[in-house]
């Protein structure tokens, strides 16, 4: 009895553990189930992959119970993992993406020209390389750049990946450069003042390998406004430093005054501080005028020296330059004009004879001093030895004040077309604009072929009507 008990006991069990094992086998076929392809996809750099279409089956659950966890670089060479997570079970089943590059570069190569010995990057013999990964070119093996001629060369685009792709290409070795750009016509010349000249005209430059030679001018003050000559020299360069330095000269010759235009540069009312810079001006430009000199500006007195001594023309104004003075009487400007010849004799040793009456011998200050008194005068200077002056063109700073421009303005419209001209300006006290308008209009006389000249006895009067 003892022992049948014991041998139930072991049925028992054994029954019991077939039981337990064909109950979790049973339990098993009824869990959900994934099955893949492959456990690994290779995919290339670059080419997105669907990662549904590696199920090979499922089991005992919907498709949309499986959840979706990858987190994948296409663009990364790597491995991801691929994990479909059951919702409900938390069963996970996964495979792996082993995202590559086996693809190699591609590109196309161009033939190089170098001097013997020049360095030169294998980059620059490859064009339009296609990779989805960064590119390294190099030569495939060392070549030697001392020799001269055709050698074929071997260049290699490797990738990331260590993908490479070789191509072979010519490399020309050619002599060095040593010849310099040539510069052709350069030449001496000879222009006229005043004339619009660039130094580039008929020049050209020409190298036999820079396509664009550097030329550089030095052209020695260069200026076609002053009379002289000019050496320019042309300086080229070509990108390996060989120099060519060609030299000419410009001769700027003074402009012919052919239609015989002339201009009398007349100015009243100085000495002052504006003389001095009058007679610079006229140096700088070498032009001489006539001055009208008054015994004002007292301070300024060897100006009126200066100017004698420099070659200007110096003629008689006024001494007091008060027409209430001046015009009382026929004996009072007589006074007046021996004081002021006096005074300049003083200065220059002699009397100028000629004169310009303050205001002019069409003024009508005078009438309100003297009746007809410029009617007597304008006759009786000229029988007691004097010559006088009016003008045909101011510059309009006789009255008011005004600038330069309306002065340079005032004068060019005076003095267009007409050829002979007696210009009136003022370098008294005051008169800083008409300083200023002095360059300009020296220069449209220039600039117009007008020349120079200083009023002597016989110079012609300009003279205007008489008007008391
Ligand atoms: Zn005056």
């Amino acid at each position: 009895m003892k022992k049948n008990v014991k041998l139930y006991g072991i049925i028992a069990c054994f029954i019991l553990v077939i039981i337990a094992v064909g109950s979790y086998v049973y339990h098993q076929q009824q869990l959900p189930k994934m099955v893949f392809e492959k456990q690994v996809v290779e995919v290339e750099l670059n080419h997105a992959y669907e990662v549904k279409d590696n199920i090979k089956s499922y089991y005992r659950s919907n498709i949309e119970d499986y959840i979706l966890k990858a987190d994948i670089n296409y663009a990364k060479v790597g491995d991801y993992t691929v994990e479909f997570d059951h919702k409900d079970t938390h069963q996970c089943f996964s495979y792996v993406i082993h995202v590559v590059d086996k693809i190699a570069p591609e590109f196309d190569v161009v033939e190089k020209t170098i001097e013997q010995n020049q360095e030169i990057e294998a980059s620059t013999m490859v064009e339009n390389i296609i990779d989805d990964s960064e590119t390294k070119v190099y030569f495939a093996e060392e070549y030697d750049f001392s020799l001269l001629g055709d050698i074929e060369v071997e260049i290699v685009v490797e990738d990331e990946s260590q993908n490479k792709t070789k191509k072979r290409t010519i490399l020309h070795i050619i002599e060095p450069d040593l010849l310099a750009p040539e510069i052709t016509g350069v030449k001496d010349r000879t222009i006229d003042q005043y004339e619009k000249f660039d130094l580039m005209t008929g020049i050209s430059v020409k190298d036999n390998r820079d396509e664009n030679p550097h030329l550089e001018i030095d052209d020695g003050g260069f200026d076609s406004q002053k009379v002289g000559e000019y050496t320019i020299r042309y300086i080229a360069r070509d990108e390996k430093g060989n120099e060519k330095i060609e030299t000419c000269k410009i001769h700027v010759k003074p402009k012919v005054k052919s239609e015989g235009k002339v201009v009398y540069l007349t100015i009243d009312d100085g000495p002052s501080a504006n003389t001095r810079k009058v007679l610079d001006i006229l140096d700088a430009y070498g032009v001489k005028a006539t001055f009208f000199v008054t015994g004002n500006g007292s301070d300024y007195r060897s100006l009126i020296k200066e100017a004698h001594d420099k070659g200007h023309r110096i003629g008689l104004h006024t001494y007091c330059h008060q027409y209430k003075q001046v015009y009382s009487s026929i004996e009072a400007y007589y006074n007046d004009l021996e004081a002021i010849g006096e005074m300049v004799e003083g200065l220059i040793g002699y009397v100028p004879r000629i004169i310009r009456f303050p205001g002019g011998s069409s003024n009508t200050v005078s009438k309100n001093y003297t009746e007809g008194i410029m009617s007597f005068l304008s006759n009786d200077v000229m029988e007691k030895g004097y010559f006088f002056y009016d003008w045909n063109v101011s510059i309009g700073d006789g009255g008011s004040y005004k600038n330069a421009d309306f002065y340079v303005n005032q004068t060019i419209s005076q003095s267009s077309g007409v050829s002979e001209v007696m210009v009136l300006m003022h370098d008294g006290f005051g008169c800083e604009e008409s300083v200023k308008a002095l360059p300009r209009i020296i220069e449209w006389f220039q600039r117009e072929g007008y020349t120079f000249k200083l009023v002597d006895e016989k110079t012609r009067g300009f003279h205007h009507r008489v008007a008391n």
